[in-house]
C-alpha cells in the first residue's frame, strides 16, 4: 500500500462503515479488549476491519485467542490480571521475534 508520496504505509486500514483508520499498533492495543468482547460498537468495527485486510493481527488475535482459551480452562479464578500481563508480554516477545 503507497500514499501520495509513494512512501510504502503499513498496514493502515480504512474501514468502509465508519471512515475510520486503524494501524497495526492501534489494533495491538486493543486486541485483548476486543476478544473479551469489552469494545464499544464503533470500536468492534474498526477492529473487524483491520482484521479483515491484516492478516498479520488476525493471527495475533487468534493467537490471542487460544491463549485466553487456554487461561480459562486452567486458571478460572485466579489471579487473571496476572495472567493477563504474562500472556500480553508472551505475545510482545512473539512480535518482536517475528520482525527481527
Ligand atoms: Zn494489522
Amino acid at each position: 500500500m503507497t500514499d501520495m508520496t509513494g512512501i510504502p504505509t503499513p498496514n493502515l486500514v480504512k474501514d468502509p462503515v465508519t471512515g475510520i483508520e486503524i494501524d497495526c499498533d492501534q489494533a495491538m492495543a486493543t486486541l485483548f479488549t476486543f476478544i473479551d468482547a469489552e469494545l464499544d460498537v464503533h470500536e468492534l468495527e474498526e477492529m473487524r476491519g483491520h482484521l479483515d485486510d491484516c492478516p498479520e493481527c488476525l493471527y495475533e488475535e487468534e493467537l490471542g485467542r487460544k491463549l485466553k482459551g487456554v487461561i480459562q480452562r486452567t486458571c478460572v479464578e485466579r489471579a487473571p490480571d496476572q495472567l493477563r500481563e504474562r500472556v500480553i508480554s508472551r505475545l510482545t516477545e512473539l512480535r518482536q521475534v517475528k520482525s527481527a
